[in-house]
Parts: structure tokens; C-alpha cells; sequence
């Protein structure tokens, strides 16, 4: 079967006159410089056997595959919907377009599988992935790396590659102070030494036994290696700083095979990199040490707005609560909150359509006047403000939970979160002009970026920890936007499998209508890679702002030949994908 898709691929390749044989293409099934049988054997054996060749996860449920199963496939059709399934394969992505669509768990649906990866190293150390990265280099193979796959920008799956699969190495080591490997000093407090394969759940659970907390995302299964190479928001993050603020070492392995540790004192320009730069770009990461925090009381508040639909009183008010966002900032206070025209809940036995805001406010007890009381009546507040001007016309809601540490809030929370579908996000970043300065322009941005049914958050994750964060060695490649940044908004967009002209509508609309506006309220900002529309415009700069040339600079020096490439990342300018072959242009 695997020979038949070959060469399939190889008279389609010729047909197109693609230049497959080309010393500017990576080689691909059937061109002359892809590997024979047996190195891809040599390479299995280097791995003691941990050389994977996948069948595409959906096949079993497709008769003219291999691996049909037709009793499995009901498990798999059903799991196909949660995040954490996709961690656990080691192919799979939680958004089917990544894939290509080219193998859903749907009988009548294609399964060429050729949106996914030829072969994969199932790594467990860092010598794994240095064979692994060795073989893609000399071999000239697209090589990409996948922690769990949940990447919202399609940077963890590629066509015709070899995929570092990063979930097997394991393992987490804790230290009381840490002295950053050639530093000859110890950095005070606690941290934490995180496998490549940790993922969030994990990490907190476990920081949480040792009356720990830490800067980590909203959903368990996320992993540490895109997180923190992007950059990494969380409930906490406006107290402590984004999740690469917290990073004190990096062991990773270079695109020219080396394996090496990466701190403040030794391959500065690594560790700068690493820090935000984006995943699968500078190197594959095999280890992560970040700091640690004791744990405090967590005090929460969930909150609902509402009022009658299709009024403008509502988005003047959504402007004026989204205004006073900075104020929250400066008491501690974060947020996930929601703009939802057109709001309907089951939950809440909202069944009639209403204009509505919603969300979850949270205050680390960091504080004697960090208290469930103050944050209770500083939302109240919020909303009293907001609506003063139109009496009787907004219902609010409040309820007020303390938890002992940000564990008890975070693990019922946590997740599950769904997957399985086809869609891509759009984002900004919004700093306190956009949201002071014009209440009227901000009004009129969300109305335009969030119409009815299409709900945008509002996550007040920037604040005073992002801002006047102290990277280790000075500095790092989080993008600056994030330093003067309250609100991170983002929304997405879906469209059925298959179906290309709604792709093409609906990111037409995200892209060109939804976001726009929020653009144009604030043009200096930017968005965060790891959350965001991959065809940004200039998106080195939406994406790196002013780090971008000093990132480039950096990738030349260690991956001129872009033995790493992902869109969008850093340098991958100068190579396209045609027709699944990734080539130079
Ligand atoms: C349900 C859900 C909730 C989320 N919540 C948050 C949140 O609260 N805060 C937030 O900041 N983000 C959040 N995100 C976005 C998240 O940060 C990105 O999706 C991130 O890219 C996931 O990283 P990963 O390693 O889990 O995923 P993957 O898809 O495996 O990898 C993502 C990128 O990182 C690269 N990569 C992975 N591991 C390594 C490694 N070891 N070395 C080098 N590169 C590597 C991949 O090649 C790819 O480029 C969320 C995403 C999802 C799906």
C-alpha cells in the first residue's frame, strides 16, 4: 500500500512538472535523494525501533485501508473530538485542516493520508532526536516536530516530512534554587526541569503537590514545547509574567545536530530565541527548567452581562467594560471573558437569544487586600459603571468562589476541550490606547469583529507581570506587543471538511473583515503567534514585532539551509509548499 501512494505521488509530481529532483526542494516519496528502504532501516535501528511509519488515524475507518477496523472506528470517531485524544497519536492534529482533510474517520470521506507526516521518530531522549534531526539534515528531508498537536496554526504536521514526536520524553525534576548549567550561580526560589513531553495537567498537578504554582495555559493538555517557544499566556500571567518570562534553561538539540544547553551565561542567542521565537524553529527543545512560585489562595468571580439584542447601548457598554480592563489590571485582577451577541446557554437556561458578556475574573491571594470580597465588588463595580447610563436595561450576575490555590480552581477547569473540526483563529493584542482612547472606534471594532452567534474573547492575560517581566539574561523574543498589551481577543472562524469555497469565505471574513477592524484600532500592536491567523499581514512583524530581524539573524546562523520550516516562522519566507513539495523560491 505504502509503495502504491509512492509512486502515485511520483507520476502526480512529474505530471505537474514540479521540480521534485530539485537540490531546492526537499525530497520527497519517489524523487531521486529520498532515502532507500534501508537507511530509513539504518535510521530504525540507530532508534533502537522507535522509527514509526503511521497509517493516518482516521484510516480505520476506512475500508480500502490497512488498518480498517471497523470495531475500532466508533472510539476513534468519538475521541476525533477531544484535544487530548490528538496527544496521544502520533500524527494527529486537532484540527482536521492541518491534515489536509486528507483522512478523516469517515467512511465516505478521501484517506490519501497525504497531510501527514512519511515517518516518524517516537524520541524518548535527546539522542533520539538528535538521529533524528542528523538523518533529516543529511538526507534533505522536511523535518517538523509535534508535542501534542494541538497547534492552532498548523506548525506541528507537514506532507512528505519526518516528524520528531516529542510526547515520550518524559519526566519532571524539582529544585530547590537552580544554578544554570556554566553560570557557576544559583538563581533563588523554586523551579522546575520539564521533559519536552510534559504537558500542562501534569505540570501543574505536580507543582501542586509540592505547594507549587506556575505560569501555565487554560487547557491541560497543552504541551511545554510550543507554549513556551511561543510564548505562553495564562490565569497568572499578569501577576508573573508570560510562560517564557519564567524559563531559566533550555537543553535542545540545533538543526546541525548538536545538543545543547542554552541559558543566560552560555548560547545567549539560543536562549534569547527559544523564549517566544516560535516552535520548530531554532531547534527541537528536549528540556525545559522554569521557575516556580508558592501557592496562594485563588479567588474567582464568573460573571454575566445581558441585555435585549441588536441595541447600540450594548456595545457602548461592552466598550466601556473592556475600558476599565486596565484598572482590573492594576488590583491583580485577570480575566477570560467573552463579548456574545446573539448568547444562548443550556447551562444557564438562557434558550431566547440575548447581547451578552461573559466570564470568569480571577485574583491570586497574593495580598491582605487581595480578598474574594474585593474582587467581587470591583466586577460589580465594572458593571455598574458600564450600565449607568441605561438604567433597567442590563441584567448582571456575579458569584464568587475562593479556592485554596490555583490548582483546586484550575483542575475541574481545565478541559476537556473539543477538537476534530476545521478552522483557524484570528487575534490582536490591545494595549490601554486602543482601549481608553476611542470608545466610540472600540465599540465599532467588536461590533464588526464578533456579528451575531460569533463570540470573541477578551482575555485579560497581559497586565503589570507581562509588562515589567525580567526575562533571565535581560530580554527574550516574546513579542514586544505583549509589553504594553491588557488584552489578548481572539475568535474563530469553522467550516465544513471538504469544503473549500466555505474555507475560503469564512477566512475571507476573518481575515479581511473580523480582525481588520481590531487591526485598525490598533495598528501598532500586533497578535500572538500561537493563537492567531497564520496569513497575517506582514506577519513577521504582527507576529515578532521588532525582534524579527534579530530572530532571522539567528535562524540564518544555525538553520541556513531551513532544515526546520514551518509557516509561519521565522525565515520560512523564501520556501513554499507546491502540491506538497516544500521548495525554495
Ligand atoms: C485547547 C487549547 C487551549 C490553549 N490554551 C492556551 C493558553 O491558555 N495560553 C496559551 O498561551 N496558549 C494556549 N493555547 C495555544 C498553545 O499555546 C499552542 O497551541 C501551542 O502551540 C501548543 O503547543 P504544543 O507543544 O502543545 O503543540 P504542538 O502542536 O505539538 O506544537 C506547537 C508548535 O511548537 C512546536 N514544538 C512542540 N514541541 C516542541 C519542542 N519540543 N521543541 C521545539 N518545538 C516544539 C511544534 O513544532 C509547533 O511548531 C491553547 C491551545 C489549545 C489547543
Amino acid at each position: 500500500m505504502a509503495k502504491l501512494s509512492s509512486l502515485a505521488q511520483f507520476v502526480a509530481l512529474a505530471a505537474t512538472g514540479i521540480a521534485w529532483s530539485s537540490p531546492d526542494c526537499k525530497a520527497v516519496p519517489g524523487s531521486p535523494g529520498w532515502p532507500t528502504e534501508i537507511q530509513w532501516s539504518g535510521l530504525n535501528t540507530s532508534l533502537s525501533g522507535r522509527l514509526i511509519k503511521p497509517s493516518p488515524p482516521g484510516a480505520v475507518c476506512h475500508p480500502t485501508q490497512v488498518t480498517f477496523n471497523a470495531a475500532e472506528c466508533p472510539a476513534v470517531q468519538a475521541e476525533w473530538l477531544t484535544a487530548a485524544w490528538h496527544t496521544t497519536n502520533p500524527v494527529s492534529s486537532i484540527r482536521n485542516n492541518w491534515n489536509n482533510d486528507t483522512c478523516l474517520p469517515i467512511a465516505t470521506d478521501p484517506c490519501s493520508g497525504e497531510g501527514y507526516p512519511i515517518y516518524v521518530v517516537n524520541a524518548t531522549c535527546a539522542e533520539d532526536v538528535k538521529a533524528g534531526v542528523d538523518f533529516a539534515r543529511e538526507n534533505n528531508i522536511r523535518l517538523i516536530v509535534k508535542g501534542t498537536g494541538h497547534d492552532y496554526i498548523g506548525r506541528s504536521s507537514a506532507p512528505n516530512s519526518l516528524s520528531i514526536w516529542t510526547h515520550h520524553i518524559t519526566g519532571l525534576s524539582f529544585h530547590d534554587g537552580f544554578e544554570p548549567k556554566g553560570c557557576g550561580f544559583s538563581i533563588d526560589g523554586a523551579a522546575i526541569t520539564a521533559a519536552a513531553g510534559t504537558q500542562m495537567l501534569e505540570l501543574d498537578g505536580q507543582a501542586h503537590l509540592r505547594n507549587l504554582t506556575i505560569v501555565s495555559g487554560g487547557s491541560g493538555s497543552v504541551g511545554v514545547g510550543g507554549y513556551l517557544t511561543g510564548g505562553g499566556h495564562g490565569a497568572l500571567s499578569s501577576t508573573y509574567g508570560m510562560g517564557a518570562d519564567q524559563v531559566l534553561e533550555i537543553e535542545m538539540v540545533t538543526p546541525g545536530g548538536d545538543i545543547v544547553t542554552v541559558n543566560e551565561c552560555q548560547n545567549q542567542d539560543l536562549f534569547w530565541a527559544m523564549r517566544g521565537g516560535g516552535g520548530s524553529t531554532f531547534g527541537v527543545m528536549t528540556s525545559v527548567t522554569i521557575k516556580a512560585f508558592q501557592s496562594s489562595a485563588f479567588h474567582t468571580v464568573t460573571a454575566l452581562m445581558a441585555t435585549k439584542p441588536g441595541t447600540d447601548a450594548y456595545w457602548s457598554v461592552i466598550a466601556n467594560v473592556l475600558s476599565q480592563f486596565p484598572t482590573l489590571d492594576e488590583m491583580g485582577i485577570s480575566a477570560y471573558s467573552y463579548i456574545a451577541p446573539g448568547f444562548t446557554s443550556a447551562a444557564l437556561n438562557i434558550t431566547t437569544p440575548v447581547d451578552g458578556f461573559y466570564g470568569i475574573f480571577m485574583l491570586p491571594g497574593l495580598h491582605p487586600e487581595n480578598t474574594s470580597d474585593s474582587l467581587t465588588s470591583a466586577i460589580k463595580q465594572l458593571f455598574n459603571t458600564a450600565t449607568s447610563s441605561f438604567p433597567q436595561q442590563f441584567e448582571t450576575f456575579t458569584n464568587t468562589t475562593s479556592y485554596p490555590d490555583f490548582w483546586s480552581y484550575f483542575e475541574p477547569n481545565y478541559g476537556p476541550l473539543n477538537a476534530g473540526d476545521d478552522g483557524v483563529l484570528g487575534s490582536r493584542l490591545l494595549d490601554g490606547k486602543a482601549l481608553t482612547g476611542n470608545l466610540t472606534a472600540l465599540a465599532d471594532a467588536y461590533r464588526v469583529a464578533s456579528p451575531v452567534g460569533n463570540e470573541i474573547s477578551a482575555f485579560l492575560v497581559s497586565g503589570k507581570g507581562v509588562h515589567n517581566a525580567k526575562p533571565r539574561g535581560g530580554s527574550n523574543a516574546v513579542n514586544p506587543a505583549w509589553r504594553t498589551a491588557y488584552i489578548h481577543s481572539v475568535l474563530s472562524v469553522g467550516w465544513e471538511p471538504l469544503n473549500e469555497q466555505q474555507k475560503k469565505n469564512q477566512e475571507g471574513n476573518l481575515t479581511d473583515v473580523y480582525i481588520e477592524g481590531l487591526r485598525k484600532l490598533a495598528p501598532d500592536m500586533g497578535a500572538y503567534v500561537n493563537e492567531a491567523y497564520p496569513d497575517e499581514p506582514d506577519w513577521q512583524h504582527t507576529f515578532w514585532g521588532d525582534n524579527y530581524e534579530r530572530l532571522l539573524s539567528i535562524k540564518k546562523d544555525y538553520d541556513l539551509g531551513n532544515v526546520l520550516w514551518c509557516h509561519p516562522c521565522v525565515g520560512s519566507e523564501n520556501w513554499e509548499v507546491v502540491d506538497n513539495v516544500l521548495c525554495s523560491k
